[in-house]
């Protein structure tokens, strides 16, 4: 490594915060807890897993949205999204739903499925002020979509927003906060290296497995979430066969009012978001 490089280190670790939402899906909240309020600019971070029907077949009917993007990433099941605008869609395993949500958009997501496993995240990112009030907009990309690098040992990562050291580009494309979203399999023993902006925040989510993160190599387990603190390079060895997401996005330092499902800059904005909804203003 060159001299002036800087690993990141694991700062924290949570295992979050087991909670229902929509009509009684169970999830865990990784980001938007009291533990871990945000992670500028990430709002929320739901992880779901569950083969058990009544987990999450009640899924989230109708509700509205106003000044963040939401991610969902699918590894298993099925997913129908339908909202206000007239778009409507079927999220598959290993597809990714990125919806603007900017001025506002009321959508349901709902399992398309009556059993079996259901398994992926929710992740809120926000906007900045000057464009949360732009129309909504999409970008959904199927399984196939979105490229695979596969390294010389054994490594596969799924790359849905950023670049990796490789050089191969996600298709999401966000100017506000140009976040790295990656799905990283490792095999036990590999390394995985990324460079990352020195101003990102950025985490880690093990799906499966055990890592070792950084110089001081602390590790971190599955279902748990690790930030990661300051530097421009992420390395990560597996200690045993391994799955994780790698998140980063630069912070925009902006006052955050939250709402429920709106999150704007001030108090006011958030009761004009509520009191727009409820005149079908959205
Ligand atoms: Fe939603």
């Amino acid at each position: 490594m060159i001299m002036n490089e800087q690993v990141r280190e694991l700062t924290s670790i949570t295992s979050g915060l087991p909670t229902t939402d929509g009509d009684g899906v169970k999830m865990t909240r990784l980001i938007g807890t009291p533990e871990l309020n945000m992670l500028d600019p990430f709002l929320l971070l739901d992880a779901f897993e569950s083969d058990q029907p009544q987990d999450y077949i009640g899924g989230f009917p109708s509700h509205p949205h106003r000044g963040f993007e939401t991610v969902t990433y699918l590894l298993a099941g099925r997913m129908r999204h339908k909202d206000s605008a007239g778009h409507e869609g079927v999220i598959e395993a290993g597809g990714v739903q990125w919806m603007t949500a900017a001025k506002g958009i009321v959508h349901s997501e709902m399992p398309e499925q009556e059993n079996g496993l259901l398994q992926g995240f929710q992740l809120w990112l926000n906007l900045p002020k000057s464009e949360k009030m732009n129309d909504p907009a999409y970008q959904e990309f199927s399984v196939n979509d979105i490229p695979v690098d596969r390294l010389e040992n054994g490594s596969e990562i799924r790359v849905i927003s950023g670049q990796t050291n490789q050089g191969t580009k996600g298709p999401v494309i966000n100017n506000y906060v140009n976040p790295i979203y990656m799905d990283i399999t490792l095999p036990a023993g590999q390394q995985f290296e990324q460079t990352l902006n020195s101003s990102d925040n950025a985490f880690i989510y093990v799906i499966e497995g055990l890592l070792s993160v950084g110089e001081l190599q602390k590790t971190i387990t599955n279902r748990e979430m690790g930030i990661l603190g300051n530097g421009d390079q992420v390395s990560v060895t597996a200690k045993e066969t391994s799955r994780f997401l790698l998140i980063a996005a630069q912070p925009l330092n902006e006052p955050v009012a939250r709402g429920g499902p709106f999150v704007m800059n001030t108090k006011a904005e958030v009761l004009q978001a509520f009191e727009d909804f409820q005149n079908n203003r959205f």
